[in-house]
């Protein structure tokens, strides 16, 4: 399984407990090609891990992963939340320009709050709050300095927790903004992330579904990551064989990584 996670947390971020180290044998020894690590940088004071950026404890994290790689391929990422809200102050706890990729992520809709946990969906109707979603990841990926868009559809998460049905399809019910994020990519270069954590929850899928994945690829988008969003036992790389499978279905032949902040290809096959 030469596939290169590039959605894994260590021990650096609030919420995850595993080092680098670790992780980076852990992954030798399963026989990925290749770990993509990233911290979270929130300063939404609203999130869990809000604050709990350490760059230089990370930075320490990962070089001493790297002295017991044994060519295990490490790359360094950083998952910065609402990054198109938060982005100056982003830049002066973390200078960009040191990592590999930045994954920008969605956590919370600006009115709303929180989407990962039940307590966001009372306020709204769930097509509302899922519409404030989309269109907010379609700002974030219009104006912010990143290269991998991480989870798109991760607010079934919360939904699921919420006792809601989450087996819609998005594509139908915002056609046009779902491709409007979509071109968004394509026209800027970011990656579209294929998250397997969904797979393990409730609501059993990838986020973003397998239908966005679709009509990315029929739009001409090829630039696909895989990430397990490893954060603690016993989910470590969990689900990224079935990603893989599900892109091979779609059609895809290859996934991506970031090398100094450039996409490179690799063979999924
Ligand atoms: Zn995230
Ligand atoms: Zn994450």
């Amino acid at each position: 399984m030469a596939i290169i996670d590039m959605h894994v947390h260590t021990d650096d971020s609030p919420d995850a407990d595993i080092p680098a180290a670790t992780l980076l044998a852990r992954a030798a020894a399963e026989g990925l090609a290749g770990v993509g690590f990233v911290a979270h940088l929130d300063l939404n004071p609203d999130d869990y891990c809000y604050g709990g950026f350490n760059a230089e404890g990370y930075k320490r994290s990962l070089v001493r992963a790297e002295e017991k790689a044994q060519g295990t391929l490490l790359l360094r990422g950083i998952e910065v939340g609402e990054p198109h809200r938060f982005e100056d102050a982003a830049a002066k706890v973390a200078d960009y320009s040191k990592f590999d990729f930045i994954t920008g992520a969605l956590h919370a809709v600006r009115e709303g709050g929180m989407v990962l946990g039940p307590e966001a969906w009372g306020r709204s109707t769930p097509e509302e709050i899922i519409r404030e979603y989309i269109s907010e990841t379609l700002e974030m990926t219009t104006t912010a300095d990143m290269d991998v868009l991480a989870h798109f559809g991760l607010f079934r998460r919360g939904m699921a927790m919420a006792g809601l049905d989450t087996s819609f399809d998005e594509t139908d019910l915002f056609p046009e903004e779902v491709d409007a994020v979509l071109g968004a990519l394509i026209e800027r270069k970011i990656a579209l992330e294929v998250n397997t954590s969904g797979l393990r929850r409730l609501e059993k899928t990838t986020y973003p579904i397998p239908s966005v994945i679709r009509r990315y690829r029929q739009m001409g988008g090829r630039m696909i990551t895989l990430g397990s969003d490893t954060h603690r036992e016993p989910w470590v790389f969990y689900g990224l064989e079935e990603g893989r499978k599900l892109l091979l279905e779609i059609g895809f032949s290859e996934a991506y990584t970031f090398v100094n902040r450039t996409p490179e290809s690799y063979s999924i096959i």
